[in-house]
């Protein structure tokens, strides 16, 4: 198997040859300033294609950048006419990755495309995705938001066999797998590849005549389809739809693999089934307030999340203030069952670049208030109920607890709209390790006294599943539990750490 890397059908673009050059340096350069912003949890990646339309490549760039928010490390989108496939990516945000010229060059009318968050080490132009590939049977593309837990055995066992692989991705392991299926039909190559594969994946595959999605068994992570003009889409979340004005059709269903080619939509059910695990977190904070994701929307789940919290952990306040974004829908349902008044008594600046020069220890919680301002008027003399959606290390919570009460406010009463986070995450999002997480280690009391609150309320676990309204557990809590829904041994989790993937 071998990788395309020049040619027209392949551009980069915003400083591709320093990345590659320069891994190591850029792994100590955003990434850690971003985390020393206060970073916790991080965005997955986002995925969207479409299927038969003229404007395939304009589309996606629309989709992908209504997909931001999960991931803006690195930006990819691939066409097709039905001879080749083209393909643009680049390191950073979508709206810097592609120049007008770019998107010319992404001719055809099936297209798909990826936004990335990466941890750190691996930061870099090579493991940007849409991966493309070039093998017997042709070129294939794929974009994945999700995390393989096998990746690293089966990775192992294809270098022995003669695999090189271009990546330190989990994603091109499902690549080399099709490359050396004996199945002659794609189609066969991707149900037998993906049969081997554990963990969580949503995937969009391009091929010189089609459009793949496919979503693991378990359905960890969202990807719905939806129609324009007759044209098909797929994406991680339907807010992507709403911008390029396409209908919501439905979710790819767990274990479905749906193409879409010149025959219309054909899905498959070949995948052995397994219970549904859909990733609860999407609803607390990834997913976007105006998405609908697994039959829900996300908004209406977490003004439930913050009436439940409101009902658990009632605080004798004068405002309610979400720490936004994803703070916002969850403090307005605290707000609105408890009666107290909502305030945005933070304000978030959302032009935080990826770099930023970072004084040494001249500016208090610098890391945090290059994020967010405390609006003195609203806070001055007040008892705060302060609203937030995770406590993760503990420092960027007692950071803001700091900043509000500097800002004058007689009380802080935190309020999180989830309970504790007590394990690490194995399935597509990026959290520290279990022994950084504060609630693993850590009573509520010992954690509001070390972020100096005046009192500390978790959401509890059977609260939060009142607020998704699932009585059954078709959801995976983990990180609330620590039951895993796929297990990891203790030697996939070391092996997990090679891999380039969102992880916690
Ligand atoms: S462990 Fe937590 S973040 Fe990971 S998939 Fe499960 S619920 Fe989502």
């Amino acid at each position: 198997m071998t990788r395309q890397s020049t040619g027209v059908s392949d551009t980069s673009h915003r400083g591709h040859a320093s990345d590659r050059l320069k891994g190591a340096s850029a792994r100590g350069g955003p990434l850690l300033q971003r985390r020393a912003a206060g970073g916790g949890f991080h965005e997955e990646c986002g995925v969207f294609g479409i299927y038969g339309h003229p404007e395939a490549a304009n589309l996606v760039y629309l989709g992908l950048y209504a997909l931001q928010h999960r991931g803006q490390e690195s930006a990819g989108i691939v066409s097709t006419d039905g001879s080749q496939i083209f393909r643009s990516i680049g390191m950073g945000q979508v709206a810097d990755v592609f120049p007008p010229e770019a998107l010319k060059q992404l001719k055809g009318t099936a297209a798909a495309g990826h936004v990335r968050y990466s941890t750190s080490g691996s930061s870099n132009l090579v493991n940007a995705q849409p991966i493309r590939i070039s093998y017997h049977a042709g070129e294939i593309a794929v974009g994945h938001n999700g995390n393989l837990v096998n990746a690293a055995r089966l990775r192992s066992e294809l270098e022995k066999a003669g695999s090189i692989f271009q990546s330190t991705s989990d994603t091109e392991v499902i690549l080399h797998m099709i490359a050396r299926s004996p199945y002659p039909d794609f189609d066969d190559a991707l149900i037998s590849a993906l049969r081997q594969v554990e963990g969580a994946y949503s995937l969009v595959f391009l091929t010189r005549d089609r459009l793949v999605a496919a979503r693991d068994p378990r359905g960890f992570r969202p990807l719905s389809i939806g129609q324009l003009d007759g044209a098909w889409c797929v994406a991680s979340e339907s807010c992507a739809f709403d911008l390029i004005g396409a209908r919501l059709v439905r979710d790819v269903e767990p274990g479905e693999i749906v193409v879409f080619d010149a025959s219309g939509a054909r899905p498959i059910r070949a995948l052995p089934p397994a219970p549904v695990s859909q990733c609860i977190f999407e609803y607390v904070y990834f997913a976007r307030p105006d998405s609908k994701l697994y039959g829900r929307g996300v908004n209406v789940v977490r003004k439930k999340l913050g009436a439940r919290l409101a009902e658990e952990h009632p605080a004798d306040a004068d405002i309610v203030v979400p720490v936004p974004d994803s703070g916002v829908y969850a403090a307005l349902g605290y707000a609105e069952r408890s009666r107290i008044p909502f305030e945005m008594g933070l304000v978030r600046n959302h032009y935080v670049g990826r770099t930023f020069i970072e004084p040494k220890q001249s500016i208090r919680h610098f890391g945090v208030k290059i994020k967010l301002n405390p609006v003195r008027e609203l806070l001055a003399g007040k008892r705060v109920v302060l609203v937030d959606d995770s406590i993760v290390r503990g420092t960027t919570s007692r950071k803001i607890v700091s900043m509000i009460k500097e800002a004058g406010a007689r009380e802080v009463h935190v309020r999180i709209s989830c309970p504790p986070t007590i394990g690490p995450c194995y399935y597509g999002v990026d959290t520290p390790n279990r022994s950084e997480l504060i609630a693993s280690s850590h009573s509520v009391e010992e954690i509001r006294k070390y972020i100096r609150a005046t009192s500390l309320g978790y959401l509890s676990y059977e609260g939060m599943k009142a607020a998704v309204d699932t009585a059954d557990d078709r959801f995976c809590a983990a990180c609330y539990t620590l039951d895993y829904p796929v297990p990891v041994s203790d030697k996939e989790r070391a092996q997990l750490s090679l891999f380039d993937k969102p992880r916690r």
